[in-house]
């Protein structure tokens, strides 16, 4: 089961220089969906950091935490989930004091919604309203948080949004059902980029679109975070996707984080059997063709956990001590990887790790 992966060669350039800010920083974050005997631990201490103007990944099976944890993070978690520990401090752009998003009061949040975090939902193509043209349905939007905007202003400002995200600007008067699905994931995202925020997040916003579409939608995502300086939370379960578009990736599975580094490292010489797992399953965008294998099985019941390491019943490295003992989040076993997180007993010692996770 060896493996040799080049250097992908990405469409658009991915790579970010200097030492960027936090901007958003999680710590110890757990959710519980439901009470008592019958509560579900979604997100189990989960620990990451967003720098200004970065592309994040965030990746990993369905029911793995992905959604949870941003929804989580900006306040926005809908019931039953219950955000039972941890910390989110968000760093303000006057370089003032963080403040705990958890703690904020909800009239505060209200106000920073769009402002400072935006977000484009799963399936958001489907929520504009059918019977009001586009560009009321984006007017609107600017004028709850500037109310003190002339209607004027506000529709020049749209026009100058659709225009961003490649969508002439007389299509102002569109309606929702004239327009293509791409075209209206695109409205979404001029949507959330009305106010300049300086995060913005997506939760799978191409799913639901073919690959040719897919594909225009993330260069033009990444073209205007390099224009405008935003930084993104982009989460997909296509891990290919996002070794093209993200600086860094975190692979989630059970509810935590199981490995975390630079894309193209994570690409090269993943560190958890799971992210070979991941890279196995999904045709890269660019490069040799490879066969895929998928992953055994599915994802664990998040209920009756697996003991020990997680992901072990599915792990074709699985050894004694990943059924008793619970890896952490630690540095990978090879030296010089200063950047990359691994939880997986392989990393306790170079010698132990296999060629797949080991290119030499
Ligand atoms: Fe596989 Fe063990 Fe690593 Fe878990 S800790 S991923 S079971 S080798």
């Amino acid at each position: 089961m060896s493996m040799s992966r080049t250097e992908v060669a990405p469409a658009w350039s991915n790579s970010r220089s200097g030492n960027p800010r936090p901007i958003l920083e999680i710590t110890g974050l757990a959710v519980d969906y439901g009470y008592g005997e019958d509560r579900v631990h979604a997100l189990r201490g989960v620990d990451l950091t967003l720098h200004e103007g970065e592309v994040l990944g965030l990746a990993g099976e369905s029911g793995c935490g992905k959604s949870t944890l941003v929804y989580a993070a900006t306040r926005l978690l809908p019931p039953p989930g219950l955000i039972s520990a941890g910390q989110v401090l968000y760093y303000p752009e006057d370089g003032g004091a963080p403040v705990d998003v958890l703690r904020r009061p909800e009239s505060e949040l209200r106000a920073a919604r769009w402002q400072d975090t935006a977000i484009v939902f799963q399936g958001a193509m489907n929520s504009l309203n059918p019977v009001y043209r586009i560009g009321r349905q984006i007017t609107d939007a600017i004028a709850a948080h500037r109310p003190e905007s002339t209607r004027a202003q506000r529709e020049d400002r749209a026009r100058e949004l659709l225009s961003m995200v490649g969508i002439a600007p007389d299509r102002i008067s569109s309606y929702p059902h004239q327009l293509s699905g791409g075209m209206r994931q695109r409205v979404m995202i001029a949507m959330a980029l009305a106010l300049e925020p300086r995060v913005l997040i997506m939760d799978e916003p191409t799913t639901a679109l073919d690959v040719v579409m897919q594909r225009q939608i993330v260069e033009q995502i990444v073209e205007l975070r390099d224009r405008m300086g935003f930084a993104v939370i982009f989460i997909t379960h296509d891990v290919s996707l996002l070794i093209e578009v993200a600086d860094r990736i975190a692979i989630m599975y059970a509810g935590e984080i199981v490995e975390h580094g630079p894309a193209q490292a994570m690409y090269r010489e993943p560190r958890h059997p799971y992210t070979l797992g991941l890279l196995n399953s999904f045709p890269p965008l660019h490069g040799p063709r490879q066969e895929l294998t998928g992953i055994p099985g599915s994802p664990p019941d998040l209920q009756a956990l697996p003991t020990g390491c997680a992901y072990h019943p599915r792990c074709p490295f699985a050894m004694a001590k990943c059924v008793t003992d619970i890896p952490v989040l630690a540095a990978t076993a090879v030296a010089g990887e200063p950047d990359r997180r691994v939880a997986c007993w392989l990393n306790e010692d170079e010698a132990l790790l296999p060629d797949a996770l080991h290119k030499v």
